[in-house]
């Protein structure tokens, strides 16, 4: 419930912003409340705005009203920055816009888009923007600036302060500054006049004062992001440049940034990588000092520890079990667009190491794959000892910087400091070539004596790194709420003052992010600690860090997984607490649907996640346990009848086809969405892209002597379903791809009993994991005796069962699903000529799982001339999901049609369920990709 100030401001909002993205229900409050860090602040009301017209609303309200505002992106943020306990801004659905400018020099972005995501627009110019977190596959650009966020080789020239070219702003009152329109810059002049004088006089301040002139200047020789970014008061002389510059690392405490131009980087075509091992953290850095004269890109150390941390998982170098203590590692690498200069590059670095002794030669290779298995080691790292820590607790990923002339010493410091306080597993990795390292604890906070433990090491750490070393408490992840009580201690009291005239220049009532960056508590950085209660094993290692929420359909239409895991671990710890039969009660009947009901429980969730958990699997259990007795036995019974269920699915869409063809589209849409409403949506939404029945395969074909044998097993899904009213090829899958095996010259042969086979995979999804079982095992047995053995390949032509069925049935089995069978078992045998012009293709999210994307890519570029690869998470079909909750693939769609071309005639796929939903809100027909095979070859006699 909204009261007071909260409800004024509600008031005021709702006849601009749509209700569903405003909210203050205490599921929503506490899903999207959360972010990556290990605070847990929530805010009383959430917005999502979505343009710059409903944040100037929003901030000119919040300002009337005194109530303070925190902005957010992706909320990857480690320290605290992107909680709220008011009002919190997070960005809706736009936001998005990405401009190539001056052809590649330069790139215009919305504060939404992902930052992997402007790379992908740069690649083909062989540019890329300058900072590179690790978290840049889900970190958006509103918060990599506002973090000043960095990565492996950006370092302090190619961060978003080194490559701003301009931005824009809305402030506290409302007002806007486009800093590259003139316009906009001679108008905030005159409205901004008390603003801009006041940065003119602070700046003036600071240079007059030599010894902070200085101070300042000698900070920011090595990373840093503790505080304001206040060499923009050295750097710039326009009040408006200083103000742009001031915006980056500010954590949303000084404005709201809508967009941003970087000046872009180059991207080198050709690398050169080497991993060495040193015999001890003093050669190591030593090291490090000689290869910064050198031309390398990056150099990122791993101590001992961290190696110890990789060295058992699958893929890793086996010498790093016997590395000896102390040994510590550096991954170097070099590039160049030109072979042999890199050549040459290389040559300069190993000359530099001459002297060392390694344990380890270093040895630098070009091969990709050895290159990958490198990085293998480095990326492996966090999520190793996040995976293997107690359930309930949590790890903290800590980011400090050194002058790299002190890094060895630092570093034997930091792991000393590890041994008194007793974090025994403690881990050190960073980006050596600018003195940052980053150390991973594993912490406890549910016992006080743990908190404790966690702020002498803190208070023992700020004194070694600022008194002993001086230098940076945070180098690129924020000072957030984390580290503000140490941000006087490391910059001294002169620098502090300026940087507290900054916060009340910008925003005089204090309004932004409060207590962010700027915090006269002591301790806030031990006050309001997240819990995280054990809820079940399949998810407690999960850190919060959403970087499964890019890969999620149902992101910003319900929960997205991290969200689906905050309320899950909530309702746990109520459930065992008792603290409050209300909430949980509340937070029950909302997760039914929000966290349940609509997860497509594709798995996609699992590819950006650092600690390998499917969200998914949580879903499929709790349907599972929530199932009755009575539907499990209804379950069993179509188990056990699949060749009756799939006759009476074939009957029943021929009736519906039937009526299709008699009352035409639109009255049989009106009439099927009446029936739903009727029914409280309980019965499947009917859509004109919904197919015909399929027709029963009567027999196996008979052995056809000397031609090879393929096993063709056609999933329960395509013996069901034919072609739509619309499809341009009328024919059955079942009836392509046994006419396509023929072309290609293979004698097809059909498993035992095939009517009643299925991958079980539509039972497992609902819950119901033994009867999904007991139909594997049932495939399994058949398929093994019709390849005798596996000695046959298999063809099934749905992606998704063919995804099950790797994980299910006998690894003798050489299984297949279209694109991979066509490249391998059909190209050989089979002319192709490109005889389409412009097509679409739908990576479906097993295929994306299988690494298939490219493959599809290569295949649809066999047989057309333009492949249009629309870019979209899963497609939210998810089996029938699409006909129960169709909200969910509208959502998953809504940009298809807007990304096709109107010379896109036909799109292609591996899964019929998903072409159902993709045909329909399209506009063009999706058939399987074997229909376009087909159509664009011939057999080579
Ligand atoms: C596993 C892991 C690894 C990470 N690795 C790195 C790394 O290598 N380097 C690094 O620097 N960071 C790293 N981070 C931290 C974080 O991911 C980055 O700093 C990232 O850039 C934050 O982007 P975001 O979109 O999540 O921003 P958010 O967390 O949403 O916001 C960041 C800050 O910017 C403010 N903000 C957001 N949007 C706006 C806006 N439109 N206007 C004004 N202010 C705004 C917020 O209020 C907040 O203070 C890592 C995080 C995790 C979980």
């Amino acid at each position: 419930m909204l009261t007071g100030k909260y409800q004024i401001l509600h008031k005021r909002l709702k006849n601009i912003i749509p209700k569903n993205r405003l909210f203050y229900d205490d599921l929503s409050l506490l899903a999207f409340g959360t972010d990556a860090s290990f605070y847990r602040v929530l805010p009383k009301f959430i917005i999502r705005a979505n343009t710059e017209s409903e944040v100037r609303l929003i901030l000119s309200s919040c300002s009337e009203l005194g109530l303070p505002v925190t902005f957010r992106s992706a909320g990857t943020s480690l320290s605290g920055q992107t909680l709220s306990e008011s009002v919190l801004v997070m960005l809706d659905q736009g936001w998005k816009e990405i401009e190539i400018l001056n052809k590649g020099e330069q790139i215009r972005l919305q504060t939404g888009v992902v930052g992997s995501d402007a790379n992908k627009r740069l690649l083909a110019l062989n540019k890329r923007i300058g900072p590179d977190p690790a978290s840049i596959n889900s970190a958006m650009i509103g918060g990599i600036v506002g973090n000043n966020a960095g990565g492996m080789g950006c370092g302090t020239v190619e961060d978003s302060y080194g490559t701003l070219a301009g931005i824009r702003l809305i402030f506290a009152d409302g007002s806007l500054l486009d800093t590259l329109d003139p316009k906009s810059r001679q108008a905030f002049e005159v409205s901004h006049k008390n603003l801009l004088d006041d940065i003119v006089q602070l700046r003036d301040s600071v240079r007059k004062n030599k010894t902070l002139l200085k101070r300042i200047t000698d900070k920011y020789r090595i990373k840093n992001t503790t505080g304001y970014t206040l060499k923009a008061l050295i750097d710039f002389d326009d009040p408006i440049d200083i103000i742009q510059h001031l915006v980056v690392g500010s954590e949303g405490t000084l404005a709201f940034i809508s967009e941003v131009t970087f000046n872009t980087v180059h991207e080198f075509t050709n690398k050169a990588t080497a991993f060495m091992v040193f015999p001890d953290i003093e050669n190591a850095c030593r090291a490090v000092a000689m290869l910064k004269k050198t031309p390398v890109d990056s150099v990122e150390l791993m101590d001992r520890a961290a190696l110890r941390s990789v060295e058992d998982k699958s893929g890793m170098p086996s010498y790093l079990k016997t590395l000896s203590e102390g040994a510590t590692a550096l991954l170097v690498e070099t590039r160049h667009d030109n072979a042999d200069e890199l050549a040459r590059q290389v040559e300069t670095v190993l000359r530099a190491l001459e002297s060392f002794s390694l344990l380890v030669p270093a040895e630098f290779t070009t091969n990709t794959q050895e290159q990958e298995n490198f990085w293998s080691v480095r990326n492996g790292l966090f999520p190793s000892v996040s995976a293997n820590r107690k359930a309930g607790t949590t790890v903290i990923i800590e980011d400090i910087a050194f002058d790299i002339s002190k890094l060895a010493d630092a570093t034997l410091d930091l792991q000393s400091l590890f041994l008194k306080h007793d974090y025994t597993d403690a881990i050190i990795f960073g980006h050596a070539l600018e003195g940052n390292l980053h150390f991973v604890i594993k912490q406890d906070f549910n016992r006080q004596e743990e908190v404790k433990r966690y702020k002498a090491f803190v208070d023992d750490l700020v004194h070694m790194v600022v008194d002993k070393y001086d230098g940076s408490l945070k180098a690129e992840h924020g000072t957030g709420r984390n580290m503000a009580p140490f941000v006087a201690y490391e910059w001294g009291q002169d620098a502090y003052k300026v940087m507290k005239q900054i916060k009340s220049c910008f925003d005089q009532d204090n309004i932004l992010n409060p207590g962010v960056l700027i915090n006269d508590d002591p301790e806030i950085h031990l006050k309001n600690l997240k819990p995280l209660p054990v809820a079940h094993p399949l998810v407690d290692t999960c850190i919060e860090c959403g970087f499964c929420e890019v890969h999620c359909v149902a992101n910003q239409l319900t929960l997205s997984p991290r969200q689906r895991i905050v309320v899950y671990r909530e309702i746990q710890r109520l459930i065992r607490s008792g603290e409050s039969a209300f909430l949980l009660d509340q937070l029950r009947a909302g997760f039914a649907y929000l966290g349940d009901e609509t997860c497509a429980t594709d798995g996609l969730c699992s590819l950006g996640c650092p600690v390998d958990i499917e969200t998914a699997d949580l879903i499929k259990w709790i349907r599972e346990e929530s199932a009755s007795f009575r539907t499990v036995k209804f379950a069993q019974a179509l188990a056990n009848h699949m060749d009756r269920l799939t006759a009476l699915a074939r009957f029943g869409l021929n009736v519906v086809h039937l009526f299709h063809f008699l009352l035409g589209s639109a009255l049989l849409g009106g009439i099927a969405r009446g029936i739903r409403v009727l029914s409280g949506n309980r019965i499947p939404l009917w859509n004109k892209a919904m197919p015909r029945g399929g027709k029963k395969i009567k027999s196996a074909p008979q052995p056809e002597n000397g031609k090879p044998g393929i096993v063709y097993f056609p999933s329960c899904i395509n013996r069901s379903m034919g072609a739509s009213r619309y499809d341009a090829d009328s024919r059955t899958l079942t009836e392509v791809t046994m006419s396509l095996l023929r072309k290609a010259g293979y004698h097809i042969i059909l498993p035992d009993n095939l009517d009643n086979l299925c991958c079980g995979m539509a039972f497992a999804s609902k819950g119901f994991k033994e009867i999904g079982d007991q139909k594997a095992n049932e495939l399994n047995a058949s398929l093994l005796k019709a390849t005798n053995q596996g000695e046959l390949p298999v063809l099934c032509d749905m992606s998704p069962c063919l995804y099950r069925m790797k994980k299910t049935l006998d690894p003798e089995l050489n299984l297949y699903e279209p694109i991979e069978f066509t490249l391998i078992y059909l190209a050989k045998r089979l002319k192709f000529e490109k005889k389409m012009h412009t097509i679409a293709i739908h990576p479906v999210c097993s295929a994306k799982k299988m690494g298939l994307e490219e493959k599809l890519r290569t295949l649809a570029e066999m047989c057309a001339e333009q492949v249009v690869v629309p870019d979209n998470n899963c497609c939210g079909f998810a089996g029938d999901r699409g006909f129960t909750y169709p909200e969910l693939n509208a959502h998953g769609l809504r940009h298809l049609k807007a990304q096709l071309p109107e010379a896109c005639t036909a799109g292609y796929s591996t899964s019929r369920t998903c072409e159902i939903g993709l045909s329909y809100h399209s506009g063009i027909t999706y058939q399987s990709i074997l229909y376009l095979v087909d159509a664009c070859t011939v057999g080579i006699d």
